[in-house]
């Protein structure tokens, strides 16, 4: 049948010579690149017990923030969800009683808040978007599971702890 495109090669099946055939030769050709790869530097490294360092732009887990007074920054305003191209935010608002204020720093905050990890792309549109600085995105990697629910991270996995006080 005649080929749509003229990409084809016609290969012409040489009969093996007798040195071809005893496959000596490629034998010690293979071993030869063998040999070259096994003195020179390794491409890959012993993860995890060794790390290459992480570009100063590298985006990984997301951290909730706090105040210098240890109060939640985040006011459950929802502009990270919307910013979030992957729509891996979801939140709920809650009005702040009296007697919180050293817990939540504005009237409203987020009582639930989560990330889904397999959704996010790590593209930093949420920190972008936060007005509060409640939400930035820190060095740390993901760590990988088997269950898909340990990639949905609630706002207490999020929340940086407290500071410690003496
Ligand atoms: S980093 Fe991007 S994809 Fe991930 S949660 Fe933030 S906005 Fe969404
Ligand atoms: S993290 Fe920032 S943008 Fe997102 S809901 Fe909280 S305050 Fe709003």
């Amino acid at each position: 049948m005649k080929p749509i495109t003229n990409r084809v090669k016609q290969v012409e099946r040489k009969p093996l010579t007798f040195w071809e055939s005893i496959y000596l030769i490629s034998i010690a050709k293979g071993l030869m690149i063998t040999l070259k790869h096994f003195f020179s530097k390794k491409a890959t490294i012993s993860y995890p017990e060794k790390q290459r360092p992480f570009s100063p732009v590298f985006r990984g887990l997301h951290v909730l923030n706090r105040d210098e007074e240890d109060r939640e920054n985040c006011t459950a305003c929802g502009l990270c969800a919307l910013a979030c191209p992957a729509e891996a935010i979801t939140m709920e608002a809650a009005e702040r009683l009296p007697g919180e204020e050293n817990l939540y720093r504005e009237e409203k905050y987020a009582a639930k808040y989560e990330i889904n990890m397999l959704r996010c792309i790590f593209c930093g549109f949420c920190e972008e978007a936060c007005p509060k600085d409640a939400v930035y995105l820190s060095q740390t990697v993901p760590p990988a599971s088997f269950k898909r629910q340990n990639f949905i991270y609630s706002k207490e996995d999020l929340l940086i702890p407290k500071k410690a006080t003496n």
